[in-house]
């Protein structure tokens, strides 16, 4: 007795890509405030491109400065200095390239050089960004990872040797077989599985990392935290991965963790007009359109889907980038704008978008974020998936908890009008509302004092605390 430990000193590594790293960043903020009172510092590693994207993010949104408590590290990015503009998947490569090539390990020392020498007690770190388990253990310290997306989506991860081993080469052939034999999975058919489990191109980086970071997590993590909340995902999932993974918490939807000091209180960055345009429109009368900010429709299904929005009627505010706008029917902007039946904007304020009570639809790419944002504010969805976890996601959505229907392939105008209608109108469509509300108010609750949610998040920050 009497030797008190030094506080702990919590390294959190970033993936410095899409919208990975401020996800990472707000679960970072959260852990910082909850471990402030035993003393805990927290030292958030990722790229300088990254860490200047977040803190411009951070400056735009008022009351966000950094907690006193945590510190930004900057990594090398693994890309050779000076080179011309390298494309994200290269980038992507690089970076796993040398965070597997021992980079972690160096982080990790810049990480206690910035602390004064404090010794990493615990790494947390995004889930994709596995060679950080070899490091941690190097530095004697545990490996919690983060995991972002769906549950199901990294049961199909973990399970991804067996999964090959089952399908083999005839992925092509039995696209539609019900994945029957695999615990957890037997929603789902071999065409919903992620990119590159079973099929694609095995060697792109993603899929690459992600079969990687399969294997290794089972092995390496000491808790992984999940995207998710009790009672979405359904009891043989959660039973599939507890069997695989030691301590899964799950305290989603990471977004709501800061929603005191964030979205409640502050007036979200709204320069495009979203939330003005929606409070002069009827109640629950809008679609809401999205694909995140990566997918992108091809030119023809992006002006089937405008025919579609004008065909159903209803009010419509679609968040497109600037440089598709040019794809869109002639006139339709225009026509939009004239009878203010529909506005166009590069980029909406989605959380309260989706929250605003204009709001009766989503339509969506299923990206997991945009599912849990829609679901939390109690808005059925209509999904077009397009790669990665999305198929997986919509045949969640539509097949597995009912608040909403997917289509299977293009969208077509006559798709989207009927998708919509039935959405603001319909019974089958109210049926999904009611579903949607129900789990709304489960998140509502999680969330809440004493909620699930909170005791999972506080457990995960006694995992990372007491190492
Ligand atoms: N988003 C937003 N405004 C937009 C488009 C997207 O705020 O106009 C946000 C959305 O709220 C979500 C994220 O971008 O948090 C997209 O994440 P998701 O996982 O749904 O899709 P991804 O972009 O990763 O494919």
């Amino acid at each position: 007795d009497g030797e008190s430990s030094p506080p702990p000193h919590v390294a959190v590594v970033a993936f410095p890509f899409s919208s990975h790293a401020a996800v990472l960043l707000s679960i970072a903020r959260a852990l910082a405030a909850a471990a402030a009172p035993s003393g805990a510092t927290l030292s958030f590693l990722s790229t300088a491109s990254s860490l200047a994207q977040l803190r411009k993010a951070s400056s735009a949104s008022a009351g966000h400065g950094l907690p006193g408590n945590l510190r930004f590290v900057e990594v090398p990015d693994g890309a050779p200095a000076a080179e011309e503009t390298v494309p994200v998947p290269r980038q992507m490569q690089l970076f796993m390239e040398a965070a597997e090539a021992g980079g972690v390990k160096a982080w990790l020392e810049a990480a206690r050089a910035a602390a004064g020498g404090a010794r990493v007690t615990c790494v947390v770190g995004d889930a994709f960004v596995w060679p950080a388990a070899d490091a941690a253990a190097s530095a004697g310290a545990p490996w919690v990872p983060v995991w972002t997306a769906a549950s199901c989506a990294l049961l199909a991860h973990v399970r991804t040797d067996a999964l090959r081993e089952d399908v083999g080469d005839q992925a092509a052939n039995r696209v539609d077989e019900p994945l029957i034999s695999h615990p957890g999975l037997a929603s789902y058919r071999v065409r919903d599985l992620p990119d590159g489990v079973v099929s694609g191109d095995f060697n792109y980086v993603i899929n690459l990392l992600v079969h990687r970071m399969g294997q290794c997590l089972p092995r390496s993590a000491a808790a992984v935290a999940l995207n998710t909340f009790p009672g979405l995902d359904p009891p043989d999932v959660t039973a599939a991965l507890a069997e695989i993974l030691p301590n899964c918490v799950p305290f989603g939807p990471y977004h709501l963790l800061l929603a005191e000091d964030d979205a409640d209180t502050a007036a979200p960055a709204d320069p495009h007009g979203c939330l003005a345009w929606l409070g002069r429109q009827p109640a629950r009368g809008v679609a809401y359109v999205s694909f995140g900010t990566v997918a992108c429709p091809r030119p023809d299904e992006l002006r089937e889907l405008a025919a579609g929005l004008e065909a159903s009627a209803a009010p419509f505010l679609w968040s497109l980038r600037e440089d598709s706008w040019t794809l869109l029917p002639p006139g339709f902007l225009d026509r939009a704008a004239g009878t203010g039946s529909g506005l166009v904007v590069p980029w909406a304020p989605q959380v309260a978008v989706l929250r605003h009570p204009s709001v009766g639809a989503f339509v969506t790419h299923a990206g997991w974020a945009s599912v849990l944002e829609g679901v939390s504010s109690g808005v059925p969805m209509a999904c077009r998936p397009f790669f990665g976890d999305q198929r997986m996601n919509a045949r969640s959505v539509a097949h597995v908890w009912g608040f909403g229907a997917a289509f299977e392939g293009a969208m077509t105008s006559a798709g989207v009008a009927a998708a919509v209608e039935e959405l603001l109108r319909g019974e089958e469509g109210a049926r999904m509302r009611a579903r949607a509300k129900e789990l709304q108010a489960l998140v509502a609750e999680a969330f809440g004092p004493g909620g699930e949610c909170r005791k999972n998040f506080d457990r995960f920050v006694e995992i990372v605390c007491r190492a």
